[in-house]
């Protein structure tokens, strides 16, 4: 563990203070997750719901800011709005709907990112980029949701550098969406780049990148 949070203290040393490093903490277990937090982590993403819930039960609500970075099931949204700060992942109006519903019974306002398929990989999660916009616009007439900005996963290709053009597009579309001004939305953040290619995506305008091996070592290697 005491592996973890150096490598952790490594990596947030070499990332500017106003890029915020979400810990994909997928399969990892609580004291990895609490050895990140010393370290220095301040936001964790969990792929899961249920793994969320059993992650908050040992460290606790308030030990981290919680992001949902993996697909949301509908009949999983009231769950979500409970135990998340940002859903990174909203892809349809009716997601969306449900999520809207969900936070006005508990007079809550729940903040979320457009995912985009910018890779326009027909198995992959997200919106095309040419249809945000739209999405972005029928989400505004929704009171209960905020909508923060845009993340995106990008094709999986083995060099980094050739993300940058998928990146380089979703920025451009944040931008785009940024200008429209529309209500109940705050498009500042973009979440993009994972530990193979978040030099790349910053250099592009991330603004938020999901690591998990950089901080956590290979899945299954013993901290
Ligand atoms: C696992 C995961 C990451 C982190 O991937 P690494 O390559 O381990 O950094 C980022 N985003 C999402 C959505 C993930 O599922």
């Amino acid at each position: 563990m005491a592996e973890i949070e150096e490598r952790v203290r490594e990596v947030l040393a070499g990332i500017l203070p106003r890029v915020t490093v979400v810990a994909a903490a997928k399969t990892r277990a609580p004291d990895e997750i609490r050895a990140a937090l010393a370290g220095g982590i301040r936001v964790v993403g969990e792929n899961y719901v249920q793994e969320a819930e059993a992650a908050q039960n040992a460290l606790g609500r308030g030990a981290a800011e919680w992001h949902l970075i993996g697909a949301l099931q509908r009949n999983k949204a009231r769950d979500a709005v409970r135990l998340f700060d940002l859903i990174q992942t909203v892809d349809s109006l009716r997601l969306a709907e449900k999520l809207d519903a969900e936070g006005r019974k508990i007079g809550r306002v729940v903040p979320i990112l457009i995912e985009v398929n910018s890779g326009r990989e027909p198995e992959k999660a997200g919106v095309l980029p040419e249809d945000v916009e739209g999405l972005a616009r029928a989400i505004a007439g929704l009171s209960s949701i905020e909508v923060r900005g845009l993340m995106t996963l990008g094709p999986a290709l083995a060099e980094p550098g050739a993300l940058r053009p998928f990146f380089a597009e979703t920025k451009r579309r944040l931008d785009a969406l940024a200008r429209l001004e529309l209500p109940n939305a705050r498009m500042t953040i973009l979440s993009m780049g994972m530990s193979d290619s978040y030099r790349e995506a910053i250099e592009e305008g991330a603004t938020m990148v999901r690591l998990g091996t950089a901080l956590f070592g290979l899945r299954g290697e013993d901290g």
